[in-house]
């Protein structure tokens, strides 16, 4: 594994072209797949560019043509420009997880199809989520990723409450998913689901609370924050995965809903994130794979994050 001594600004060089075309590649492939984004930062970059800039970095500090006379002493320390990825910045804050559904719904119809308040309306205590073709379910990649942010979040300090996992036969109803970041104390609240759209349409997409006040329900006081997270999310989630924005629906990867007990009922900021399309062959293909989830999780993390840290 070790090369052989060269040159620094060789082993940069060499680096450099490493690296240039691998993005490029990436680049395309996912302008590819009609991404709309203005400017993609496809994970292969930012995968690639993390583990190189050390390495780039030390060798050629001292050489570099730029500033040759201004200070003698060369900057000491390298500090990486990668991300707020590793500082636990999130100490005294609380995230609620919501993981869409239970892999154990399908066994329990007559519980989860009682109807619930949901403030303007009545709906299915709990749903049994979707499904890819060769039959990954939505329940358990909602818990795999959730359980994925949650090492990442807590590794940053914070406290992560899961509304379920994977611990109960079925449920949470959808109301007391909503009741659970007020419950929990969260400071900020996020569902994470995979959708079952049609077979042709895939991206992912982020769903904002519309204001909701009927009923029992009256979430304005959230609606703002709400959307402040769900712009976060969209961009650090596209940022970690690749994925495109959703083109089948919503718009520019972002939908507001006045349908959902999550979200009509939730006192603390909250968006779900529809991951990416299950019944479509590529996204199911990315959902099935652990290292997409990982990267899934990372943007959901980051969005967290961001949000927690700037409010
Ligand atoms: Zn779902």
């Amino acid at each position: 594994m070790t090369p052989p001594r060269r040159s620094p600004l060789l082993r940069a060089t060499t680096v450099v072209a490493a690296v240039v075309p691998l993005c490029t590649a990436g680049w395309l492939g996912w302008r590819a797949l009609d991404d709309p984004a203005p400017t993609p930062t496809p994970a292969a970059a930012v995968r690639s560019a993390a583990p190189a800039a050390p390495v780039e970095t030390t060798p050629l500090s001292p050489p570099v043509a730029a500033a040759p006379t201004a200070t003698p002493t060369p900057t000491p320390t390298p500090t990486p420009t990668t991300a707020p990825t590793t500082a636990p910045t999130l100490a005294g804050r609380t995230v609620l997880l919501d993981p869409g559904h239970n892999p154990g719904n399908v066994q329990h119809p007559t519980e989860i199809n009682r109807q619930v308040d949901i403030g303007n309306g009545r709906k299915e205590c709990d749903t049994t989520g979707t499904e890819t073709n060769a039959g990954y379910s939505e329940a358990e990649y909602t818990l795999d990723v959730s359980r994925r942010a949650r090492a990442i979040l807590t590794a940053r300090g914070a406290t992560v409450v899961l509304v379920q996992d994977g611990d109960r036969p079925w449920g949470p109803c959808v109301d007391e998913r909503a009741r659970a970041g007020a419950e929990a104390h969260a400071d900020v609240a996020l569902s994470v689901h995979g959708d079952g759209g049609p077979g042709s349409g895939s991206g992912f997409h982020v769903i904002m609370p519309a204001k909701v006040v009927a009923g029992k329900a009256d979430n304005s006081a959230i609606v703002e924050p709400s959307h402040r997270l769900g712009l976060l999310l969209r961009e650090r989630f596209h940022a970690a995965t690749g994925e495109p924005y959703a083109d089948y629906t919503a718009s520019e990867g972002l939908d507001t809903r006045s349908d959902l007990g999550g979200l009509n009922l939730s006192a603390v900021p909250k968006v779900f994130i529809e991951c990416g399309n299950m019944r479509n062959s590529t996204d199911a293909k990315r959902m099935t794979d652990p290292q997409w989830r990982q990267q899934a999780a990372q943007g959901i993390a980051d969005a967290l994050t961001a949000y927690l840290t700037s409010s």
